[in-house]
């Protein structure tokens, strides 16, 4: 009989996760708050159920993938919680980007239950999750990381261990992520350069796409004004700029780029385009360079 797994949390990454894991030959058992979200898989043999805690296989695996650590400390703390009802022997693989700190204690707060938390942020936008092509960060129990294993083939094409400190993972995830956003926010400054400079976005996205695929895919988005939908909301990309900065603060760790960063996806969100893809900060820079391009339209065009 195939094994079954609780998944919650089915936005634009958790849906494709758990249809790999589905492909895979698990048995699934879904939850999402908004659950039009789950019907997807539904109709493809997983489970709906009604709330977190009703996810949870008794001493099996349930996966969380949930935009930030409010949302995940919501549905781990909630009465009953998912965290119960897994019990002893029990396995958390919590996918979110969320702070070391919370990692750290929701892993001990998931010891009273007997049930392991296995920090595995990912890296990969939601089409390298569809290809399960992901790479995932982990750490936690080294016997809890070995069971799951298999389930995270399913999902990624590789993982790499940074040991037992749960918080490592995200520290890893936290500082992948601020090479991205600085990517993404120099991409855009070059992208505006050039085209102040009578030279077209595109064939200069082209040219850079050359140098690596990371700058392949955020520079002919940006090209291309194709913002919607988002890939990775804009207001998500400010949590983790947050996060980073909470993380430099907490190990007194000067960062001065990453508050650069911050005030321009902090602008974003303040002109309301947080749903927006994060590479729409370069509306913010093409409007501080006085030009709007048709390639760029803002949200509110
Ligand atoms: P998303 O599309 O916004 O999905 C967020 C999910 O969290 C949805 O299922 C949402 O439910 C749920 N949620 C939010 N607040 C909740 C609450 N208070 N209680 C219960 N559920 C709640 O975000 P995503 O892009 O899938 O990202 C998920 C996580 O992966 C984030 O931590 C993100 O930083 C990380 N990540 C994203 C990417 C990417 O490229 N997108 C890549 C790597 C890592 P509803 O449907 O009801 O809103």
């Amino acid at each position: 009989m195939a094994e079954t797994l609780g998944f919650i949390g089915l936005g634009n990454m958790g849906e494709p996760v758990a249809e790999n894991l589905r492909r895979a030959g698990y048995d699934l058992r879904v939850y999402n708050r908004t659950r039009s979200k789950a019907a997807a898989l539904t109709e493809k043999g997983a489970v709906p159920v009604t709330n977190p805690a009703e996810a949870a296989p008794a001493g099996g695996v349930v996966f969380t993938m949930l935009a930030d650590d409010r949302a995940l400390e919501e549905v781990c703390l909630a009465e009953p919680s998912f965290v119960e009802r897994l019990g002893k022997g029990g396995i958390h693989v919590s996918l979110s980007t969320i702070s070391p700190a919370t990692a750290r204690r929701l892993a001990k707060h998931h010891e009273k239950y007997g049930v392991s938390y296995v920090a595995s942020p990912v890296f990969g936008r939601p089409e390298a999750a569809a290809a399960a092509k992901l790479w995932v960060c982990l750490a936690g129990p080294a016997l809890a990381k070995k069971n799951v294993e298999p389930m995270l083939k399913a999902i990624g094409q590789g993982t790499f261990d940074f040991g037992e400190d749960p918080g490592a993972a995200n520290v890893v995830k936290l500082c992948g992520n601020y090479m991205v956003a600085s990517t993404v926010a120099t991409l855009a400054e070059m992208l505006v350069l050039a085209e102040k400079n009578g030279v077209s976005k595109t064939a200069m996205a082209e040219m850079i796409g050359k140098f690596s695929p990371l700058h392949h895919g955020y520079a002919s988005i940006m090209a291309e004004g194709r913002f919607e939908p988002a890939g990775f909301r804009l207001v998500l990309g400010l949590k983790d700029i947050n996060l980073i900065l909470e993380t430099a603060a907490a190990s007194v760790t000067p960062l001065p780029l990453a508050s650069v960063l911050h005030d321009r996806w902090l602008a974003s969100v303040a002109k309301g385009r947080e749903n927006l893809d994060w590479s729409a900060v370069i509306l913010d820079v093409a409007e501080e360079a006085g030009i709007k391009s048709k390639a760029v339209p803002s949200s509110s065009d």
